[in-house]
């Protein structure tokens, strides 16, 4: 047995050699060509296993943690905003007042000190959502008009593996770290689902529908492989 998770993927044809991968939105995926039984995937992996923890380990330390308190750097659609957190002597609901460079949070002084980062965390996050849908719900409305489709609802789902998705009834979901990531970024992943209205599958037509909209998608695609981690809520 390894210390870690992992997905076999099993390779088509006549692949000889096996392969692993090791992403933070996929884990450890190692691919192997049809014939090797379990134990001998098992016995590969611990032979690299130094590797792929090694490996584990450098995703880990790349993630942000949040704590939510004053003068922490917060991303709204690609733009760096400074936290500021005022305490005010009325009992308010704790609310959120977006400038150009401030992310304003205001709470009671009555919320102990324990709890006040999870109330900012709770009012910030909120805010987010609600921003989120407007902003992308003005993106879709916009790209499904250009490409010509209509679409039933929009969502903004907490989901760690996908950006968005287009369901056969084209309700759209997306990734609600997508409020943090820059525009373009949002657009390139608004322009995929949209023009999944158009073809259902990955295929040549799909990403030249894709490309007339977002010239720059391989771009946008490799940014969200790399930069993912800085999207967190
Ligand atoms: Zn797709």
């Amino acid at each position: 047995m390894v210390s870690f998770n992992y997905q076999i993927v099993k390779k088509k044809g006549l692949a000889t050699n096996a392969s692993i991968n090791v992403s933070e939105r996929k884990g450890v995926v190692v691919r192997v060509p049809f014939w090797m039984t379990k134990g001998m995937v098992e016995g590969f992996l611990k032979e690299k296993s130094d590797w792929i923890i090694k490996n584990l380990e450098r995703l880990n330390s790349k993630k942000v943690v949040k704590k939510y308190e004053d003068g922490e750097k917060h991303l709204y659609f690609g733009q760096e905003l400074t936290l500021t957190v005022v305490i005010t002597p009325t009992p308010e609901r704790c609310s959120v007042i977006h400038t150009d460079e401030y992310l304003q949070v205001k709470i009671f002084e009555g919320i102990s000190k324990e709890t006040q980062s999870d109330k900012i965390k709770e009012a910030l996050l909120y805010w987010y959502l609600e921003k989120g849908i407007e902003v992308l719900t003005e993106k879709v409305n916009n790209y499904t008009k250009e490409i010509g489709v209509t679409y039933k609802e929009i969502k903004l789902k907490r989901v760690s593996s996908i950006w968005g998705s287009c369901s056969p009834t084209n309700c759209l979901s997306f990734n609600r770290k997508l409020v943090m990531a820059p525009h373009e970024i949002v657009d390139y992943v608004v322009i995929h689902e949209v023009a999944h209205m158009v073809h259902r599958n990955h295929g040549r037509g799909f990403w030249n529908l894709v490309e007339k909209y977002d010239p720059q998608y391989k771009n946008h695609r490799r940014w969200l492989k790399l930069n993912h981690h800085l999207l967190s809520i």
